[in-house]
């Protein structure tokens, strides 16, 4: 972490952080600034942290009071959000989900967004379903928003799973820096970056977005050292594998990579659904992640009886239902990995619909466990 005692380790940063700034379509000829983290949760941690001193510097300026923050985002967050809300005293404002609609637009925004937003978080790539949130509904919302009442919101884009899917399979899409409020954008190496734990990426708009003063200048092993994250001490081999990976591979390699990744996710999402056992969740999905629903004909077993019956085989498939106000929606979800490859995936497909046809002849029991009996529980281990 000492980018002083080293020196490579921090050229190859740099060099990645320039990177991700162009793949997501940061704007041409700025002072870049990022860094690399433990993980996504780092990352947004930081994020979070830089809108709160922005809004709150921006707020003493203008001579207004500064003791209420809150952030926006949808029931679908990751948990890192709530833990950022709590740990650094942020109120949550977070808009619920309907049943089969698992993402967060613009439609239910004037009850939760105010002038104490310091920003909205949208997800590329979320846990649940794999879907990416409403992001040109909700920059067009926050635009009429501002004519209206002055307020400049921005937005942060929580790419743990998608900054490394939608580079390189949808070029055209709009998800990152190319609308003007996304002054932000996290990404998990260890996700679909190719990399062993733990590695997570923060990039800003520009350098002005991460607050000066949230940045010590240390003099710790030798020359004066700026440092800007939550950690000290970490592993640095990750950022070497990083770099490897991204030079090893380019766009091409990361492209074709995530192409068969995606291919593989949809070919078993097809199986599931063929079988007339399951329905599709996440029909706006990006990543390679699958996400369906029991059929509502099948009244013998539930989501949690297939988990469960498919552990024999050794695998962990998740099942929960869904956060607030779709608690009545049950999923069961896998995120294919690229080491995963079709064989295997189709093997997967079989387990899961004999498991089926197993609880079809003799009944589940399985109840879904009480998620939500604490309001934080519903989004614990989705990762
Ligand atoms: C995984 C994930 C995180 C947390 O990332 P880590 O790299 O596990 O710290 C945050 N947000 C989303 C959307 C995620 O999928």
């Amino acid at each position: 972490m000492d980018h002083d005692m080293y020196p490579r380790l921090f050229a190859m940063e740099t060099r990645m952080v320039k990177w991700l700034h162009q793949l997501w379509n940061g704007p041409k000829g700025v002072d870049i600034y990022g860094t690399a983290t433990v993980g996504s949760s780092e990352a947004c941690m930081l994020a979070g942290l830089a809108h709160k001193w922005n809004w709150r510097e921006a707020r003493r300026k203008a001579g207004k009071d500064t003791s209420r923050p809150n952030m926006v985002t949808g029931g679908n967050v990751q948990i890192v959000w709530k833990k950022f809300l709590k740990y650094f005293d942020v109120e949550p404002r977070i808009v619920p989900l309907k049943p089969g609609n698992y993402r967060l637009t613009a439609e239910d925004l004037d009850k939760y967004v105010d002038e104490n937003t310091i920003a909205v978080v949208a997800i590329a790539g979320q846990t649940f379903t794999g879907e990416d949130d409403d992001f040109e509904g909700i920059h067009k919302w926050l635009d009429d928003y501002e004519k209206r009442t002055g307020h400049n919101i921005p937005m942060h884009i929580d790419g743990a799973s998608g900054g490394f899917v939608n580079p390189f399979l949808y070029p055209d899409y709009k998800w990152d820096f190319r609308w003007p409020r996304v002054q932000s954008i996290n990404a998990s190496g260890h996700k679909y970056g190719l990399v062993p734990p733990g590695l997570g990426w923060v990039v800003f708009r520009e350098r002005k977005v991460f607050h000066e003063d949230l940045v010590f200048y240390v003099n710790y092993l030798g020359g004066e050292m700026p440092t800007a994250t939550l950690n000290f001490s970490r592993n640095g081999f990750q950022i070497a594998v990083q770099y490897y990976m991204m030079l090893r591979l380019g766009f091409e390699g990361y492209k074709r990579l995530m192409q068969h990744t995606l291919d593989n996710a949809i070919a078993l999402r097809e199986t599931l659904v063929q079988s007339g056992y399951f329905e599709i969740m996440n029909t706006t999905q990006r990543i390679p992640v699958v996400a369906v629903t029991l059929n509502k004909k099948v009244t013998r077993f539930n989501e949690f009886d297939v988990s469960n019956k498919v552990r024999e085989k050794g695998w962990v498939l998740s099942a929960y239902t869904m956060p607030p106000n779709a608690e009545a929606v049950r999923s069961l979800r896998v995120v294919l990995r690229p080491h995963i490859n079709h064989n295997v995936a189709q093997e997967l497909a079989r387990d899961i619909i004999s498991a089926c046809t197993y609880l079809e002849e003799h009944g589940g029991n399985a109840a879904p466990p009480e998620l939500h009996a604490h309001p934080d529980r519903s989004s614990r281990a989705k990762c």
